[in-house]
């Protein structure tokens, strides 16, 4: 079923991002996990797509286990990097004819080794232009993806808004934030992207800290702020693991309710083929 589909009835949508696993051992793992998540009825999961197209084969043959063998709703997410554009119309005549109807259009991060994005010759520069050429041939539903903390390369929000204008005019029919853990940034970029004439759904990406080493990494890869006073907590307890685990629940939870309050349209969980965190949050949730 087409993601906007559920908008219809669905006040609000709870989804899980999951990678491909990389190995047989992180496969059972993997299943495990679903397993567990399933419990909790999502409305829709996602699938990762790998940088340099390097687990391409395994995006898609998950992307098909869970619609079709598991019957999940859903979505696949695609990226312009090292693709043409008869590439492009080959991946997603296979998508479409393996029954799937969500696309999450991106441009991609570069390859491992590469700081810069390279445009394929014959491909695309921006996931704007990727959802124009999907709109004019192909009937996907298409998502994209926002950012808080405006994307790594862009000069400020304003001009990140911009982008997402077009992005949202090529074809987009909502947005997914990358993840954040400060909710007036959510805030601020919902506000700035109604002002700009973006009236689709723009869903957060939760991540609940559970490691003191994700800390580091999330700042690095996203440059993504973390609350003093959560860093500090964290940083008292930094060799007692379950203190740690416990500090980052708590924020997920209270991070989560606030969202929710301030109108939120439903919350993504990017679960790292984890269930514990976000089964946990999700019942902390339930009980009020
Ligand atoms: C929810 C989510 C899911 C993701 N999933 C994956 C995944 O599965 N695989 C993966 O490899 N990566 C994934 N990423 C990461 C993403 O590929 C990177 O953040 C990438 O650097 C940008 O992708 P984008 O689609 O946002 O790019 P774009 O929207 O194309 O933006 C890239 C940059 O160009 C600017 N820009 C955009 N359009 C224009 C324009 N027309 N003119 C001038 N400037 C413009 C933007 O402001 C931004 O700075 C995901 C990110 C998010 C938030």
């Amino acid at each position: 079923m087409k993601i906007t589909e559920l908008f219809k009835t669905d006040q609000r949508t709870y989804s899980f991002e999951f990678f491909p696993p990389k190995d047989e051992i992180s496969a059972v793992d993997f299943g495990i996990n679903v397993g567990t998540l399933l419990k909790l009825a999502p409305s829709f999961v996602t699938v990762t797509y790998g940088a340099g197209g390097s687990n391409q084969e395994r995006t898609f043959a998950l992307v098909d286990y869970l619609n079709n063998k598991i019957g999940l709703n859903t979505m696949a997410h695609y990226t312009c990097v090292n693709a043409s554009k008869e590439k492009i119309r080959t991946d997603l005549m296979w998508l479409k004819e393996h029954g799937i109807e969500n696309l999450m259009v991106l441009r991609g991060d570069p390859p491992k080794g590469e700081t810069v994005f390279k445009v394929h010759p014959e491909g695309f520069a921006y996931a704007s232009d990727l959802a124009a050429f999907v709109r004019s041939e192909f009937d996907f539903c298409l998502g994209g993806a926002a950012y808080p903390e405006k994307h790594p390369e862009a000069l400020d929000l304003d001009a990140d808004i911009a982008s997402l204008k077009k992005k949202v005019d090529a074809g987009c029919e909502f947005l997914m934030t990358q993840l954040f853990f400060n909710n007036e940034r959510y805030l601020e970029l919902v506000k700035r992207a109604r002002v700009a004439g973006i009236e689709c759904r723009i869903i957060p990406g939760i991540i609940p800290l559970t490691a003191y080493s994700q800390i580091e990494r999330f700042t690095r890869m996203s440059q993504t702020e973390i609350p003093e006073g959560v860093l500090d907590r964290m940083e008292s307890y930094k060799d007692q693991p379950q203190k740690i685990y416990q500090i980052g629940m708590d924020f997920a939870v209270s991070q989560c309710r606030d969202l929710l309050m301030m109108g939120a349209p439903g919350l993504h969980f990017y679960t790292l083929n984890k269930s514990r965190a976000t089964v946990e949050i999700f019942e902390t949730l339930q009980r009020g």
